[in-house]
């Protein structure tokens, strides 16, 4: 994992580079069972370099504290690595440019369950592992796919629960489904 920051921490393979404060490459445990994708850095981190530390970052805490777990029982990164102007979702051209550090990833930590923390991790994935069955969120929340590899869990973006109760509900029942497949012996 040492090497690999050092590889990633002056990347300019896309033009995020141009504006960000600190690229953002993961964190908590490089050991975890269990790694969850969101989408890309927003202010808060790109100022800090830590990923969700700001208001999506605190939902996101509450749901890992419903199922007992906390950042040192998981790894948590982005789909892209620098934060992207005004909050605008990451291109086709930045994510499929920068996921190429995301599959290092995902080999480096060989976790056992991926959790995808909305659309854009979740049609990484989809694509990574040619599962037709992923659709749309709304219909694919909270599904259970066991691959050969992982376990891949899509949720909905702790996000959304900041403007639709409903949505933090459905977060808080479907972080029930990663519980059971959670183990919390770190290998
Ligand atoms: N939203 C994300 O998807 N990632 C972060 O790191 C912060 C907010
Ligand atoms: Fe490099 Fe990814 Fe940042 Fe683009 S978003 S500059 S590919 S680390």
């Amino acid at each position: 994992m040492r090497t690999f920051k050092n590889k990633i921490k002056n990347c300019k393979k896309c033009t995020l580079c141009d504006d960000r404060e600190n690229i953002v490459i993961g964190s908590g445990n490089e050991k975890a069972n269990i790694l969850f994708i969101g989408e890309a850095p927003g202010e808060k981190e790109d100022i800090s370099g830590v990923p969700f530390c700001g208001k999506s970052g605190k939902i996101l805490d509450e749901l890992l504290a419903s199922i007992k777990l906390d950042r040192n029982d998981i790894y948590i990164t982005n789909i892209v690595k620098c934060k992207p102007p005004d909050n605008r979702d990451p291109t086709p051209l930045e994510i499929k440019v920068c996921t190429a550090y995301l599959d290092e990833q995902i080999f480096l930590i060989n976790p056992k369950v991926i959790c995808t923390l909305g659309r854009h991790a979740m049609n990484f994935i989809k694509l990574k592992y040619g599962l037709e069955d992923i659709t749309t969120i709304t219909n694919t929340h909270g599904k259970v796919f066991e691959e050969i590899e992982q376990i891949i869990i899509p949720l909905y973006h702790p996000a959304v629960a900041l403007y639709d109760p409903t949505k933090k509900k459905e977060l808080l029942k479907d972080f029930k489904i990663v519980k059971k497949y959670a183990s919390k012996n770190i290998n």
